[in-house]
């Protein structure tokens, strides 16, 4: 399979240009996503612009950067300058960021190529990608099914091989529950490592930006390119990152893991079988493995519910249609600002404005927000406690597979659930990581879940290394998503289509 880390190489040493490599994705992308819809926007020139500047780069014998051609998806909260940014949102119509995320420069200051913005649940909100107004994205294992969410178009994207990297935003496991969804790598680093300057915000105590990639190396790569400090971020950690990729392959020895029980509870029997199997990985490699139980972490899902709409509905009041994208006009500011919001905001975006306002409301604000504040401190005591006995711990990252499109829209709570095992870290604060294990009965991808303390990043990813070497693995999607040699994209090949209906093939590859 070819890599991020690959695709560099390549084009560093001249072996291979950014161009061609550009062209065979964004060809990818004309091809499958009629069917997937992964993206909201595309923009080829610029992505062959971008990918021209790094070939006239190593022509001229300089180093583009770790990223050099590789072709980079964008959740579409991130702005972009001078390309639209929709959130998935009708209110942001028409809107165009002036400047760039710190990410997207970061991205490509290290030769990334960025070829479109991707698909997402209106705001981040949803564990589908179905509440984007703009209809929803397929997972390309089966396209009857959803891809997670809400970055669910940035998992897909990179599953089916339209882009080698994304960048998602996980707020109660938007990267992660996707990644296992999709059968990609997800990574949740821990807050203020990664600068959120540029995203728009969601709940701005929990939202943080990381790497969906098709191997563990990858993400690490990606994560080092992306950490760091920033000023303009006044949650950044001061501190540099430590380096993550160069410890890769330290293994797991003495490393005491904690297979946590209610990370795991509830969830379908091949998902605990993976996780089981993934304990076992670990154990073999040199880890120290028990079972432990950290009940506080079932307060997780009550309280983010709280505490994220009630950020929400703060973070949200700024789409008045005054400022930025859609205005509905009326006869005063008022009505225009209500007829703005009730045209421009999606269904569960207005749930969440209204939990939100009532939990923050006099008379019931101590009752929700200040209950789900100290829940909030019992989860992070909680872990603190585990962490003393533990130096990572295990879990699954979502209860299922993949669920059919539809399933779970007209239940709001059975949505919710899908992130009852990845909402108590960003609670926390620290960083988690999703890996693929294997495929279950139905030919979906079945995932599992690491878990560190603040900071580290370089031996949840050790051990997720530890976990990809282990497991049987999630074959790429089905035949039509790929070159017949399996590879699951990047360097230029022959183009591949989907059915003559437009609609991707099953099967396997
Ligand atoms: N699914 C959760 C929600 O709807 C988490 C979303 C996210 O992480 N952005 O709020």
């Amino acid at each position: 399979m070819t890599t991020a880390a690959d695709i560099a190489g390549s084009v560093r040493s001249g072996q291979c240009s950014a161009v061609d490599v550009a062209t065979a994705h964004l060809d990818r992308i004309d091809q499958l996503d009629r069917s997937l819809h992964c993206f909201l926007s595309v923009d080829r020139s610029g992505a062959l612009g971008e990918a021209e500047l790094v070939d006239r780069a190593v022509a001229a014998g300089r180093d583009p950067g770790p990223l050099a051609g590789v072709p980079v998806a964008l959740k579409d909260n991130l702005c972009t300058r001078g390309t639209p940014t929709t959130c998935a949102s009708r209110i942001l119509d028409g809107w165009v960021p002036p400047y760039d995320a710190t990410v997207v420069e970061l991205l490509r200051r290290a030769g990334a190529v960025v070829v479109g913005k991707t698909n997402m649940d209106e705001f981040a909100m949803g564990s589908s990608t179905e509440h984007s107004a703009f209809g929803p994205t397929c997972n390309p294992h089966d396209p009857s099914r959803v891809p997670g969410g809400s970055s669910g178009g940035s998992a897909a994207a990179v599953a089916s091989g339209m882009a080698a990297l994304a960048l998602g935003s996980d707020t109660g496991g938007s990267i992660r529950q996707p990644a296992a969804l999709c059968g990609v790598v997800g990574l949740k680093p821990t807050y203020g490592m990664v600068s959120r300057y540029g995203l728009v915000a969601f709940a701005s105590s929990l939202d943080q930006i990381g790497p969906f990639a098709t191997s563990v190396a990858d993400a690490a790569l990606m994560l080092e390119v992306i950490a760091g400090h920033d000023p303009r971020d006044s949650t950044s950690i001061p501190s540099s990152p430590a380096a993550v990729l160069a410890r890769l392959s330290d293994g797991v020895q003495g490393v005491r893991v904690g297979v946590v029980d209610e990370l795991v509870e509830g969830a379908s029997a091949e998902v605990v079988s993976a996780v089981s199997s993934a304990a076992e990985a670990l154990a073999k490699a040199g880890a120290s493995v028990e079972s432990t139980r950290i009940p506080a972490c079932r307060l997780g899902l009550s309280a983010y519910y709280l505490l994220a709409p009630a950020e929400a509905s703060s973070n949200l009041a700024r789409y008045d249609g005054v400022r930025y994208g859609l205005r509905v006009d009326g006869p005063d500011v008022e009505a225009m600002n209500v007829a703005t919001r009730t045209a421009g905001f999606g269904d569960e975006v207005k749930r969440r404005i209204m939990l939100g306002t009532f939990a923050l409301s006099s008379g019931y604000y101590d009752a929700y927000y200040g209950q789900a504040q100290k829940a909030r401190t019992v989860v992070l005591d909680a872990f603190a406690a585990a962490y003393e006995r533990f130096d990572l711990l295990l879990g699954a990252t979502a209860p299922t597979t993949a669920f059919p499109l539809g399933d779970r829209t007209a239940d709001p709570m059975s949505m919710y659930l899908s992130d009852v095992f990845t909402i108590p870290s960003n609670l926390a604060g620290h960083p988690a990581v999703s890996v693929p294990w294997t495929t279950g009965g139905d030919g979906l991808p079945v995932a599992v879940q690491l878990l560190g303390p603040a900071l580290a990043e370089p031996l949840v990813l050790r051990a997720a290394s530890v976990v990809e070497a282990s497991a049987p693995g999630v074959p790429p999607p089905c035949g039509d998503f790929l070159p017949s040699d399996g590879t699951r994209s990047a360097l230029p090949r022959q183009a591949v289509g989907s059915g003559s209906d437009g609609l991707p093939r099953e099967g396997p590859a």
